[in-house]
């Protein structure tokens, strides 16, 4: 794949946001590295959060953990080319550097990473990060069959630029978290995968980069899908251990949404994504949907003790 589209911002704006003040913009890897190291030197903890950017509370969210665990906290900001297939809304991805810059300065973020796609991805590039396909060719992976691939080569090369004691990701994005705990573990990155949870909507929606697309009925018909999340977990509370029966219910609520499509209910096995039999353990339960022409994902994990 050719990568000469560009990232998250233009190269005009991150240089200009340098020269104001703020958030610090780091644009190159050698000066990611130079910093990074200089922390790492006076004994400074560091936590990576990667995004697209686009910020929401979610990504705030994250932040503001790794705040308090780390001295220091560098938001990446960067719209990985490698993850999305051919047809998909990388050209749309919403952009707003500047308005993500302002957010970062707000919650003194020390260092705001926006390398531009040639810098991450020169000339000549051509190694890819592949993670096996129990994770990876499964939910998600089933309609978007080369995602993971970029996103485990972006997270590989963020966290081995910045050396991270901890890296921070959105329970949103579920799969994306075991394909982030696999890499690290057997890439030996020596990092911590932290996961927090979904930040939501008062209504129940999670808040997600692409809900700005929503029209006002696909906005008004959003909600449904949390709350068919929210009925498995409650039928898993009291003692459905069907998966068959569980994912129907789900389909059924989801159904009552003429505006929902769905592409994929499941019910898994939280640590490996197999599936279950018995509906045992921790479970998760995941969803992804399309209305009109944006696709959204969400879930829970519900902790089944055995025999219960
Ligand atoms: P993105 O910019 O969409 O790639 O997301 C960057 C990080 O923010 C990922 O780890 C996401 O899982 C996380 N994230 C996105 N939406 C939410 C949310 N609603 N709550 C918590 N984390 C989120």
């Amino acid at each position: 794949m050719t990568v000469e589209a560009t990232s998250h911002q233009s190269g005009a704006e991150a240089s200009k946001a340098r020269r104001v003040r703020g958030a610090k913009v780091i644009t190159t890897l050698k000066e990611m590295r130079l910093t990074v190291e200089r922390w790492r030197r006076n004994g400074k903890t560091v936590a990576l959060v990667p995004t697209m950017g686009a910020l929401h509370e979610g990504h705030l969210s994250l932040i503001r953990e790794a705040r308090k665990s780390c001295d220091r906290v560098i938001v990446s900001l960067f719209v990985n080319p490698l993850q999305f297939g051919a047809g998909e809304d990388f050209g749309e991805y919403p952009r707003d550097f500047k308005r993500d810059h302002r957010l970062l300065t707000a919650e003194k973020a020390d260092a705001l990473f926006a390398p531009a796609a040639e810098e991450l991805y020169p000339e000549g590039f051509d190694t890819r990060v592949v993670v096996g396909d129990r994770l990876t060719q499964t939910l998600c992976g089933l309609s978007r069959p080369t995602h993971f691939i970029g996103v485990a080569t972006v997270v590989t090369k963020l966290i081995s630029l910045t050396r991270p004691h901890q890296v921070y990701f959105g329970q949103k994005d579920f799969q994306q978290t075991l394909v982030a705990r696999r890499l690290v573990a057997d890439l030996n990155l020596g990092c911590e995968v932290m996961v927090l949870p979904t930040v939501r909507e008062t209504d129940g929606l999670a808040k997600s980069t692409r809900n700005v697309y929503l029209s006002q009925e696909e906005r008004l018909a959003a909600p449904g899908i949390y709350q068919a999340l929210k009925l498995a977990e409650g039928m898993l509370q009291v003692g459905e251990r069907n998966p068959q029966d569980l994912i129907e219910a789900v389909r059924k609520r989801l159904r009552n949404e003429t505006a929902i499509e769905i592409e994929y209910i499941a019910a898994k096995n939280a640590e490996t994504l197999e599936d279950l039999n018995i509906l045992t353990g921790n479970v998760l339960v995941a969803v992804a949907v399309r209305l009109g022409r944006v696709r959204l994902i969400d879930n829970v994990v519900v902790s089944v003790p055995a025999g219960s």
